[in-house]
C-alpha cells in the first residue's frame, strides 16, 4: 500500500475500502474483516449508512493495532450546527467504540456547515481527531471554505471515475492543497463499466481486469479511491493494483471516455437539495 501526506502532515493510505449500501451488521462486519485481512487499512463509513458499530466490532477483533488502521466516518446534514456537530462526534466515536477518528468529513454540502466546520476544528485541535475535510463539496464551495477558515479541509471527497473525470475540480483541489478521494470510483458499475471497451482493451495489454485498470487509473493521478464490494475476491482483485503501471499513452485514452457529468447524482439541481434535506438519520 503507498501513502499520501495530507495538508497537516497525516498519512493516509491511497486506496482504501468504502461500506455504503452494507447496512446488514453481520455482513458489514464480515466485509470490514475480510478488507482488513486482504489488506485494506483505509475504512470509510458514515453515520447515514448505519454501519458504524459494525466497522469498530471488526476494527476490533481484526488484532490490527489501531494506529495501522486509518478510519473515516462523516457527519450527516441533520447534525450540522456547532453543538450538534459535537454529539454527533460523540455518537459516532462511541460506535465506532475508539477513543480517537482519523478522518471526519462533513457529507453534504448543505446545512449549517460553516459552524460544524468550526466545531471540527475543536475537535482536531483537541486531538479527538488526526484530519478533517468535506465532501461533495463544489468548486466555489470549497475555495469559499478555505477561504473563511482557519484549518483548510484535508480532503475533498467526490464523485471521480472515467465517466465522470473531474479535471477542473481536481486542479482546484491542488491550488489548495485539498486532497481528491474518489467515492464510486468504480461509477458504482453503472454504465456498463466493465464491459467497456475501451477500459477492457487496457486491460488486456496488462494482464488486468477493468477495476483494477480504473483504480491505478485513479491512484496514478494521485487520487485516494475507496472502492465497495462485499465478495473477497473482489477485495483481492481491487487492491492488487501495485504491480504494473498505465501508461501516459494509456492516461490519456482514458481521459477521452469522460462524459463530463454525472448521471449518478447532480449536485447542482434544488431536487437534491431538497432531497438530501429530507432524509434524516434519527429522531
Ligand atoms: P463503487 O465502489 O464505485 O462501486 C461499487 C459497485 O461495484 C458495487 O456494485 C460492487 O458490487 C461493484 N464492484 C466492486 N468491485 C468490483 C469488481 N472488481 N468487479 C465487478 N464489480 C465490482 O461505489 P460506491 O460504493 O458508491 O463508492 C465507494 C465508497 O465511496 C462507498 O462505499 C462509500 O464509502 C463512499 N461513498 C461516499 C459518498 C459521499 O457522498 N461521500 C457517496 C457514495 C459513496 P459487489 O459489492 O456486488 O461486488
Amino acid at each position: 500500500m503507498k501513502y499520501i501526506i495530507l495538508n497537516n502532515g497525516i498519512e493516509m493510505p491511497i486506496e482504501g475500502y468504502g461500506v455504503f449500501q452494507i447496512q446488514d451488521p453481520k455482513q458489514c462486519e464480515q466485509c470490514v474483516s475480510d478488507a482488513i485481512d486482504v489488506g485494506y487499512r483505509l475504512i470509510d463509513t458514515a453515520a447515514a449508512y448505519f454501519n458504524e458499530e459494525a466497522v469498530g466490532r471488526a476494527v476490533k477483533k481484526s488484532g490490527i493495532s489501531r494506529e495501522e488502521l486509518f478510519i473515516t466516518t462523516k457527519l450527516w446534514i441533520q447534525d450540522t450546527g456547532y453543538e450538534n456537530t459535537l454529539k454527533a462526534f460523540e455518537t459516532s466515536i462511541k460506535k465506532l467504540g475508539f477513543d480517537y477518528l482519523d478522518l471526519y468529513l462533513i457529507h453534504q454540502p448543505f446545512g449549517d456547515y460553516y459552524d460544524s466546520w468550526r466545531a471540527m476544528e475543536k475537535l482536531q485541535r483537541e486531538g479527538y481527531i488526526r484530519a478533517i475535510g468535506v465532501c461533495n463539496f463544489s468548486q466555489e464551495r470549497l475555495v469559499d471554505l478555505c477561504l473563511n477558515s482557519e484549518i483548510t479541509p484535508a480532503i475533498n471527497q467526490i464523485e471521480i471515475h472515467p465517466f465522470h473525470q473531474q479535471q477542473s475540480a481536481l486542479n482546484i483541489m491542488k491550488e489548495y492543497q485539498v486532497q481528491p478521494e474518489a467515492w464510486g470510483p468504480l461509477s458504482e458499475g453503472q454504465k456498463d463499466i466493465f464491459n467497456n471497451k475501451t477500459l477492457l482493451k487496457i486491460g488486456i495489454k496488462y494482464g488486468k481486469s477493468v477495476a483494477q485498470v480504473i483504480l491505478r487509473w485513479q491512484i496514478q493521478q494521485g487520487v485516494v479511491a475507496i472502492p465497495k464490494t462485499v465478495h473477497k475476491k473482489r477485495m483481492k482483485e481491487n487492491i492488487n493494483i501495485w504491480d504494473f503501471e498505465l501508461s501516459e499513452q494509456d492516461m490519456k485514452v482514458i481521459s477521452s471516455i469522460d462524459i463530463g457529468h454525472s448521471e449518478i447524482i447532480d449536485y447542482n439541481s434544488t431536487c437534491t437539495a431538497k432531497w438530501l434535506n429530507r432524509w434524516k438519520i434519527h429522531n
